[in-house]
């Protein structure tokens, strides 16, 4: 049966005890409104550790002052149905003044790889990030951590946090879910109406368009990223936040494609601000 756990001094207690009997503990963090990006973190944890533990947290620190975080969807009750079939055991789930009581003046600022791209855009947001994450970590105590690729910024954000301030602990990035069409599936999703859907499916065209450019040789940036703006700026509506193409570890900005490197782009469509990334071969 699933549990529910609300305090950090409960979690902590739980955690320790997992650990005094000699559980791996796999973590899953979540913003919540859960799908299918979501489970298949859970099921790798599930498959990888000998407890699972997600938490659910819309976190304040990470949304800019006119973002979305008031109408952030919410579903804490089929979230729970669904924790519950990916064989989650405990579901961590703070409210705002536990994780940030008052007097609370402690921030994580990861360098380098939080600017540009999404830290353009949205300034304070991989800090609140970083913050959170940190934060969870001490309370859930886990042994690995599972994010996924969907967002990749944040994932090399947190990889480097962990290596740099000694977390004792495995991080693991796992592939981006989509749907049948391409589509990366993302909570936001749930802003869009039907046509801005269909609209919004020019940035995962734009993505492969890229790719095969690149798997049939092309290797200079400028072309492949002018290509791809392409195709979104024909999709009507949608309007690029940016569209880049970075190294696929260091996310440094490069001019050629000599090794692994990633397209990644976010897009305005509608009332949504979307996300996804590819590697390019
Ligand atoms: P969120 O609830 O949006 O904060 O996401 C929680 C975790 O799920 C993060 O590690 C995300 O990268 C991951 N995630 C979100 N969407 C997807 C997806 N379509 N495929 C794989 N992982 C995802």
């Amino acid at each position: 049966m699933i549990q529910v756990i609300e305090t950090a001094e409960e979690m902590q207690r739980v955690a320790d005890r997992l650990r005094s009997e000699g559980k791996k503990i796999g973590c899953v963090p979540t913003m919540g409104f859960l799908h299918e990006g979501h489970i298949s973190l859970m099921q790798k944890a599930r498959e990888v550790s000998d407890v699972v533990v997600i938490s659910i947290f819309v976190n304040p620190t990470q949304f800019g002052p006119s973002e979305d975080l008031e109408r952030y969807p919410r579903d804490l009750e089929g979230d729970l149905k669904k924790a519950e079939e990916a064989g989650v055991d405990y579901v961590y789930f703070p409210s705002n003044v536990e994780m940030y009581p008052e007097g609370y003046q402690t921030y994580i600022t990861v360098e380098d790889v939080s600017q540009g791209l999404c830290g353009a855009s949205r300034p304070a947001h991989f800090r609140g990030v970083a913050t959170v994450v940190a934060k969870l970590f001490n309370i859930m105590k886990p042994h690995m951590a599972f994010f996924g690729e969907k967002d990749y910024q944040q994932l090399k954000v947190i990889e480097r946090m962990t290596k740099d301030l000694n977390f004792d602990m495995e991080i693991v990035g796992l592939p981006t879910i989509r749907e049948p069409d391409g589509m990366a599936l993302s909570s936001r999703n749930a802003y869009l109406s039907d046509s801005e859907r269909e609209q919004a499916l020019s940035l995962s065209r734009a993505l492969e368009h890229a790719r095969s450019l690149a798997a049939n040789g092309e290797r200079r940036v400028p072309v492949l990223v002018e290509e791809a703006k392409e195709i979104i700026n024909n999709a009507q509506g949608v309007k690029i936040d940016y569209l880049e193409i970075r190294d696929g570890q260091t996310l440094e900005e490069i001019h050629e494609i000599k090794g692994p490197a990633r397209m990644l782009v976010a897009a305005y469509v509608g009332k949504a601000r979307l996300i996804d990334n590819m590697s390019i071969p």
